[in-house]
C-alpha cells in the first residue's frame, strides 16, 4: 500500500520494521523503549543520538538549542509568542495559507501582530512578492509557514528578516531539502510529517533568543526551561522520541537531505507534470510556488471523486481525498514516500482518465 496522508503520514518501512524487532526488547535489556525510564542511560543514550543526528542532518551549530516538545505544532503557535515577543510585544506575520492562519490567530492573542503580506486575495494560490511586504524593524520576529500542507504552497526562498528572527513553521517541509538553519531564529515542526509520530514537535531555537518568556508563561511552554533540562522538565514523549531518532537513522542512511531533496524534487515534477498535461487533472497553484510536498489537484468533473478514491483505495493507494476545507484530491509525497509510489498513483490517475475522463 502507499499512504498518501498529509499526516500523520507513512513512516519509512525500515523504521517500523526495526521498531518492530525492538518493541519487546531493545538490545538486550528487556524493555520495550515504552517502559523505560527517561532518566536511565538507554533512553538518555536514544535520546542524545537522535539530537546529535538531526543536528548532522540539518547543519545546526551549537548557537541552536534542539528541543524535543510536546502538544503538536499547533501549541507552538501561542509557545512562540510567550516566548519571543519580549518587550516589544508586537510581531510580524506572512499569511500564505490556513497554517498561517491559525498562528496568526493565536499569536493575536498575546500582542500585537501585523499581517506584512498575504495572499488571501488570490486563494492562497502564490507567494506575495517580499519587496511589497510591510515589516517593522521593531517586531520581536517575523514568522512564516514555507510550505502550507493544505494549500500545496510552498516558498522557493527563505526570506529576507534582516535583524528581525525568522521564525518557520516547517511542519510539512523540514529535513525535504537542504536549509541554512543559520538564517532562522527559531523553527518549529511537528513530527507527524517528516519526522516520526504526532505529538511530537521539534524546535531549533537560537540560544540567545532564549530567557525573553513571558512571566506568566506555562513553565512547561518556556523554552529556557526546557533547554536547561534537555527536554526532560517532566516526562517526555519517550516513544515519539526513539521513533523520530529511527527516522535521523533512516535518512542519514539515505544520503541525507541533499539526496532526499533531489529525489523529492523528482517525484513533485512528476506528478505536476502528469497534471499538466492530462486534461482531466489540474492544479491552480503559481507553478514557481507548488509543494513538493503537498500536491492537491482536482478533477475537471468533481462528480467522479468519489469513484476516483474509491478505485485508488481499491489499488491500495491510500487517503488521496482533498484536506476539507480545499475539496479535490491531495497527495502527500513526503521523504517517506517511495517514488514508485508516485509512479503507481500516475499509472492509476492516466488508466482512471482514460476509462472515466
Ligand atoms: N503547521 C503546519 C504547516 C501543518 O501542516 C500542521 C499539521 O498538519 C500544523 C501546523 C499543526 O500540527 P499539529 O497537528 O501537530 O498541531
Amino acid at each position: 500500500a502507499y499512504n498518501f496522508c498529509a499526516g500523520p503520514a507513512t513512516l519509512p518501512e525500515q523504521v517500523l520494521l526495526q521498531a518492530r524487532d525492538e518493541m519487546l526488547d531493545w538490545r538486550g535489556t528487556g524493555m520495550s523503549v515504552m517502559e523505560m525510564s527517561h532518566r536511565s542511560d538507554e533512553f538518555v543514550e536514544i535520546a542524545e543520538t537522535a539530537e546529535q543526528d538531526v543536528r548532522d542532518l540539518a547543519g545546526i551549530s551549537d548557537d541552536y538549542a534542539v528541543l524535543f516538545m510536546q502538544g503538536g505544532a499547533s501549541s507552538q503557535f501561542a509557545t512562540v509568542p510567550l516566548n519571543l515577543l519580549g518587550n516589544s510585544a508586537s510581531a510580524d506575520y506572512v499569511n500564505t495559507g490556513i497554517w498561517s492562519e491559525k498562528a496568526i490567530a493565536e499569536a493575536r492573542r498575546y500582542g500585537d501582530v501585523n499581517v506584512v503580506a498575504s495572499s488571501a486575495g488570490c486563494g492562497f494560490t502564490t507567494v506575495p512578492d517580499q519587496t511589497g511586504w510591510k515589516t517593522r524593524a521593531d517586531a520581536a520576529y517575523l514568522h512564516y509557514t514555507p510550505n502550507e500542507t493544505i494549500g500545496g504552497l510552498e516558498f522557493d526562498f527563505v526570506p529576507d528578516s534582516g535583524k528581525v528572527p525568522l521564525v518557520a513553521d516547517m511542519s510539512s517541509s523540514m529535513l525535504s531539502c537542504p536549509v541554512d538553519v543559520s538564517k532562522f531564529g527559531l523553527i518549529y515542526a511537528g513530527a507527524q510529517k517528516n519526522i516520526g509520530p504526532s505529538g511530537l514537535v521539534v524546535v531549533i531555537v537560537r540560544k540567545d533568543l532564549l530567557g525573553k518568556a513571558h512571566v506568566k508563561i506555562p513553565t512547561m511552554m518556556n523554552y529556557q526551561v526546557m533547554a536547561d533540562n534537555a527536554s526532560m522538565f517532566n516526562t517526555p514523549a519517550t516513544y515519539s522520541w526513539y521513533l523520530t531518532g529511527l527516522v535521523f537513522k533512516w535518512l542519514k542512511d539515505q544520503g541525507g537531505v541533499s539526496a532526499i531533496g533531489e529525489l523529492n524534487a523528482r517525484k513533485a515534477k512528476k506528478l505536476y507534470h502528469f497534471i499538466d498535461t492530462n486534461p482531466l487533472y489540474s492544479n491552480p497553484i503559481d507553478p514557481r510556488f507548488r509543494s513538493r510536498m503537498n500536491v492537491p489537484f482536482i478533477l475537471a468533473d468533481e462528480a467522479l471523486n468519489s469513484a476516483f478514491l474509491k478505485g485508488a483505495d481499491e489499488r491500495q493507494l491510500l487517503n488521496l481525498k482533498g484536506h476539507r476545507s480545499v475539496g479535490g484530491m491531495r497527495a502527500s509525497i513526503y521523504n517517506a514516500m517511495p517514488e514508485a509510489g508516485v509512479d503507481a498513483l500516475i499509472f492509476y490517475m492516466a488508466e482512471f482518465a482514460k476509462e472515466r475522463g
